[in-house]
């Protein structure tokens, strides 16, 4: 089994606040999302208005929620957050956005699982800061509609394709998060130690960051770990020698794939030929949710080039059979 310490997802010992970037100017990468960004914060200050909102999509750990928040300071508002999730009824939307003040930003994570009736609720709460709320039932049931105060909505997904077509129009601001590159990962992870107060050579942070599966929140992540083995197993300092030994026993391999990503790797090369092979067949195959495999798993190895999608299934790249160490047919995928 994999460890899940190395899934992008946030778990509750992840002490992410001290790593998170506060202001745009402190954020690292996704560099023309920031740039322009930081032109409708501006006019939106300089209009004293609410700024128009933004949806962010892209995988886990990529620094959704964390923009959303810096967006928040950099406009001088409050920030409120829920999920799509959290939101079972219309009455627990409605009572946040009553209580929003003129122009916060309030972030609703994993915005493709609302509910349709929470959803509806949302529609002209975005386009016209307006809440038709339904009071009392059958035929005594009546309409009732209430102002809210202008306000930004920044919602956040993993899968941009379940989002229903009337919510996606209504978010003037889309913005596709991208995976880091191995420099700016390199930058993050310096930032990291310097704020733990960690000795680091530069090879050791670069091996965390080339490793770290183009991903900030692994970056955080691996950093603290290979923190505790310095300190336990070498003098506290963070060498390449300590990182590569640290990832290895974490099961991090040299791309900085995880157990589940070898499992699945492995699985089409050994037991499809390298496909192609339905997401279904390899979800039921591994044991894993098909969402799981979709959001979390494949993004990064379809962006590596070590598998892609066709219209008939999964197709393993030459470049996955040379990292497994096993020779690719002839004619790969045929
Ligand atoms: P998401 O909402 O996309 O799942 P988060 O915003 O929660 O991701 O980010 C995950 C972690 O990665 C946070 O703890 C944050 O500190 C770190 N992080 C994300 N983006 C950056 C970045 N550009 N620079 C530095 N750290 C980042």
């Amino acid at each position: 089994e994999p460890d899940p310490l190395l899934r992008p997802e946030p778990r509750p010992e992840d002490a992410d606040r001290a790593l998170r970037p506060q202001s745009l100017d402190e954020f690292i990468g996704q560099a023309e999302a920031r740039a322009n960004l930081a032109v409708f914060i501006e006019s939106a200050r300089r209009r004293g208005a609410a700024m128009d909102h933004a949806l962010f999509h892209g995988p886990p750990g990529l620094g959704k929620t964390t923009l959303a928040q810096i967006i928040a300071r950099e406009l001088g508002v409050n920030f409120r957050m829920t999920s799509g999730p959290v939101l079972a009824r219309a009455g627990d939307l409605a009572a946040i956005l009553t209580n929003l003040e003129a122009r916060d930003v309030l972030f609703i994570d994993e915005i493709h699982r609302l509910n349709p009736a929470v959803e509806e609720v949302l529609y002209p709460a975005m386009e016209d800061f307006e809440l038709d709320l339904v009071i009392g039932e059958g035929p005594a049931a009546r309409t009732v509609r209430i102002e809210l105060q202008p306000f930004t909505l920044v919602g956040a997904t993993t899968r941009l394709g379940l989002l229903t077509t009337p919510l996606r129009d209504r978010f003037g601001i889309p913005v596709r998060l991208q995976f880091y590159s191995d420099e700016e990962l390199y930058e993050i992870v310096s930032r990291g130690a310097r704020l733990l107060g960690v000795a680091a050579e530069e090879a050791g942070l670069r091996e965390i960051a080339a490793r770290a599966r183009g991903t900030p929140r692994i970056a955080g992540r691996l950093l603290r770990r290979v923190v505790d083995f310095a300190l336990v197993e070498g003098d506290g300092r963070l060498t390449r020698e300590i990182a590569d030994r640290a990832l290895t026993r974490l099961g991090v391999d040299k791309l900085g794939l995880d157990g589940a990503d070898r499992r699945y790797l492995r699985l089409i090369a050994e037991h499809y030929g390298g496909g192609p092979v339905g997401v279904e067949t390899l979800a039921a195959a591994l044991s894993e949710a098909r969402d799981a495999i979709e959001e979390v798993i494949e993004p990064y190895l379809l962006q590596q080039g070590l598998v892609s999608r066709t219209p008939r299934g999964r197709v393993l790249g030459r470049r996955a059979w040379a990292h497994l160490g096993l020779a690719a047919p002839r004619e790969p995928g045929q």
